[in-house]
C-alpha cells in the first residue's frame, strides 16, 4: 500500500528518510517548457539541507548540454555530472558493454541528442538529421558498416529512415537493434503524445524481431552507473517519478524507495487501483507540496 504524503510532518518525515534523490523530469519537475510552480524552491529546499541530486531522464532528443542549459533557462540549480538520459545510457552502452567497433557506424532514428552523445564517446553515426525530408522512392542501397541501428523519438521519423534501418538490420549480420527508451508516450501541454516505444514499433513489426537493448527507465543502466559512480547508499535513495512502468519500477529494480508525484501521467486512482502491480512508496500531488508550511 502506498503511503500519501498529506501532513507537514509526513514531508518532513520523507525528508530526513533519504540523503539521495533520483529525479525523473518531465512530469516532476515540468511539462515541456515549463516548470512547475513551487519547483524551483523546492528543490532549493533540498540543496540547502546538503542532500544529493540527479536528473534521469527518458528522454533522448537534448544532449546533457542542452538539457543544462534547460534547468539554466527554467531557473532549477542542476550540474552536467548529475544528468543522466537515455541517450547517454545508449552511448555508454555501445562503448563499453557492446565495444562497438570503430570501424563500424551507428544509424540513428532520432534527434541530435543521441548522435551528440555518441559523438561525445568517439562512435560513428550516420542518418539522423541527415535524413529528415521526404521520401523519393529511392531504393536503399545496403551499407555494411552499419553495425547498430538506435531508435529514439524522432519528430521528424518518415519512411526514409525506416526503410534504411530495415534495410541495415536485415542485412548485416549481427547489426544490433537498439532502442534509447520504450515510453510509448510523453505529456506535452496536458496531452500525450506517441512516445520512443512507439516510434520504433514499426521496425519491429517489419523485421518480425525485438529489440537487442532497450536502455532508459526501467532497464537498470543509469541506475548502475550512478551507484557505481557516487558510492550511495541505497537505503538512503529515493527515485521521484510520474510514470509507474518507467519511473517507479526503475527505484523497484534498482532497490531503492519510490515517490509517485501526480503532476505527471499517473493519477491516485491508477496507483490505489487493484490492479497496478507498480506500487510506490510513497505519493504526493505534486513535489513542490515540500515547500508548503504546515
Ligand atoms: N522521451 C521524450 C522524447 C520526451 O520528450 C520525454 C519528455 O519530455 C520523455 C521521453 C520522458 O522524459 P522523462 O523520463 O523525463 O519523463
Ligand atoms: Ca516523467
Amino acid at each position: 500500500m502506498s503511503l500519501k504524503l498529506e501532513s507537514f510532518l509526513e514531508r518532513k518525515g520523507f525528508l530526513e528518510k533519504f540523503d539521495n534523490y533520483l529525479f525523473d523530469c518531465d512530469g516532476v519537475l515540468w511539462e515541456g517548457d515549463h516548470v512547475f510552480p513551487g519547483i524551483i524552491e523546492a528543490m532549493q529546499l533540498l540543496r540547502n539541507a546538503g542532500k544529493k541530486v540527479f536528473f534521469v531522464t527518458n528522454n533522448s532528443t537534448k544532449s546533457r548540454e542542452a538539457f543544462l542549459q534547460k534547468f539554466k533557462k527554467l531557473g532549477i540549480e542542476a550540474n552536467l555530472d548529475e544528468i543522466f538520459s537515455s541517450a547517454v545510457a545508449t552511448a555508454a552502452y555501445l562503448k563499453h558493454i557492446l565495444q562497438f567497433p570503430a570501424d563500424k557506424k551507428v544509424y540513428i532514428i532520432g534527434m541530435s541528442g543521441i548522435q551528440h552523445e555518441l559523438e561525445a564517446m568517439d562512435i560513428r553515426c550516420c542518418g539522423g538529421e541527415a535524413d529528415n525530408g521526404p521520401f523519393d522512392n529511392e531504393i536503399v542501397k545496403n551499407d555494411p558498416e552499419v553495425g547498430a541501428v538506435v531508435v529514439g523519438l524522432d519528430t521528424q521519423v518518415n519512411y526514409k529512415k525506416y526503410n534504411k534501418a530495415f534495410t541495415y538490420l536485415r542485412n548485416n549480420t549481427g547489426c544490433y537493434f537498439i532502442m534509447t527508451n520504450q515510453d510509448s508516450t510523453f505529456p506535452v501541454h496536458g496531452t500525450l503524445q506517441p512516445g520512443a516505444g512507439s516510434i520504433a514499433a514499426p521496425l519491429i513489426t517489419a523485421l518480425n524481431r525485438q529489440p537487442d537493448a532497450i536502455l532508459g527507465k526501467p532497464a537498470q543502466n543509469m541506475m548502475d552507473t550512478i551507484f557505481a559512480e557516487y558510492k550511495l547508499d541505497r537505503e538512503r535513495t529515493c527515485m521521484i517519478g510520474d510514470r509507474l512502468d518507467t519511473d517507479i519500477d526503475f527505484g523497484l529494480k534498482g532497490g531503492v524507495e519510490t515517490l509517485c508525484v501526480l503532476t505527471g501521467v499517473t493519477s491516485e486512482e491508477e496507483i490505489l487501483s487493484k490492479e497496478n502491480n507498480i506500487v510506490p512508496t510513497y505519493y504526493i500531488r505534486g513535489f513542490a507540496d515540500f515547500v508548503v508550511e504546515p
